[in-house]
């Protein structure tokens, strides 16, 4: 039904680390649809396997962009405008905290993780945001899309800064919406239910998390990337073109419950 919906359009998925992401499902579901790719991987380590899927899906656009600086992000974007000649489509599929932010109490939170865990997860989507309305606006608008998680909202236990970062990271999708909207570009974020990749592993108690979604939410399944990769390919289609600055569960419904 969504073959080539996104015929003619450009996509640059940022986030791939291996073929468990949640930007490789992404990338995938916008590729069905007919959408030509580019790719951004965080460092050298994570090349050749980027460069591999990207393979796959026919994209030779694969350049590295570590967000954690201004310089690797301002490069890429060049190099993209130059490879790509424009852009419509922006998946930001980034996050990071570092490891002993998950393992102790989220008070003793130290400044040092504090900084990095908004930095990467949430700072990193503006600053992506404002590289890609240049490249968007001249081709009357676009559609950008990222990733986010409930625990921005109501606590969960172990989740601590990142949950702090979703938080900015959601309310970032609601300004940037807010002020790109009168260039058509839409901006929206998916708040996805536990999927198993490189990043939940970091994360303690995952499995307890899964097993709260088979209990208790409305359809008493655990989610798959891929249903995170069509519900980012409807925000980024026409078929969602009157749907900017909100977050989409999909989450077996999970949010929907009180307890
Ligand atoms: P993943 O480990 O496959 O992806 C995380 C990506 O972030 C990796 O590709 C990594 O290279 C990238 N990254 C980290 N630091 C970076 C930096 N400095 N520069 C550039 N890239 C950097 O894991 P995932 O689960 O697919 O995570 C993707 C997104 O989905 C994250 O925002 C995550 O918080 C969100 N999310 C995941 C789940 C889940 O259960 N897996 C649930 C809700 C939301």
């Amino acid at each position: 039904m969504t073959e080539g919906i996104l015929d003619g359009k450009l996509a640059l998925v940022a986030g791939v680390a291996n073929k468990r992401s949640i930007a490789w499902a992404i990338a995938q579901a916008l590729h069905g649809a007919g959408a030509r790719l580019a790719f951004t991987y965080q460092g050298d380590r994570l090349e050749d396997s980027v460069r591999k899927l990207a393979e796959t899906v026919g994209s030779d656009v694969v350049v590295p962009c570590d967000v954690s600086s201004d310089e690797s992000i301002e490069a890429a974007f060049d190099q993209l405008g130059q490879r790509l000649g424009g852009l419509d489509i922006l998946a930001h599929s980034i996050a990071f905290a570092p490891a002993e932010s998950f393992e102790g109490r989220f008070i003793d939170t130290s400044r040092h993780a504090f900084v990095t865990a908004l930095d990467i997860s949430a700072y990193s989507m503006v600053a992506m945001a404002r590289s890609a309305e240049p490249l968007m606006a001249p081709r009357g608008g676009g559609a950008m899309v990222t990733l986010t998680y409930m625990a921005s909202e109501r606590a969960f236990p172990k989740y601590n800064v990142m949950a702090v970062a979703k938080a900015g990271l959601e309310c970032s999708v609601r300004y940037l919406a807010y002020e790109l909207g009168p260039a058509q570009i839409r901006v929206n974020a998916i708040s996805a239910g536990p999927v198993r990749t490189l990043a939940a592993k970091g994360i303690p108690g995952f499995d307890q998390m899964e097993a709260v979604i088979e209990a208790r939410s409305p359809l008493q399944r655990n989610i798959e990337a891929g249903d995170v990769g069509n519900a980012a390919l409807y925000l980024c289609s026409p078929l969602a073109s009157m749907v900017t600055g909100t977050t989409l569960y999909v989450d077996s419904g999970y949010h929907a419950m009180g307890m």
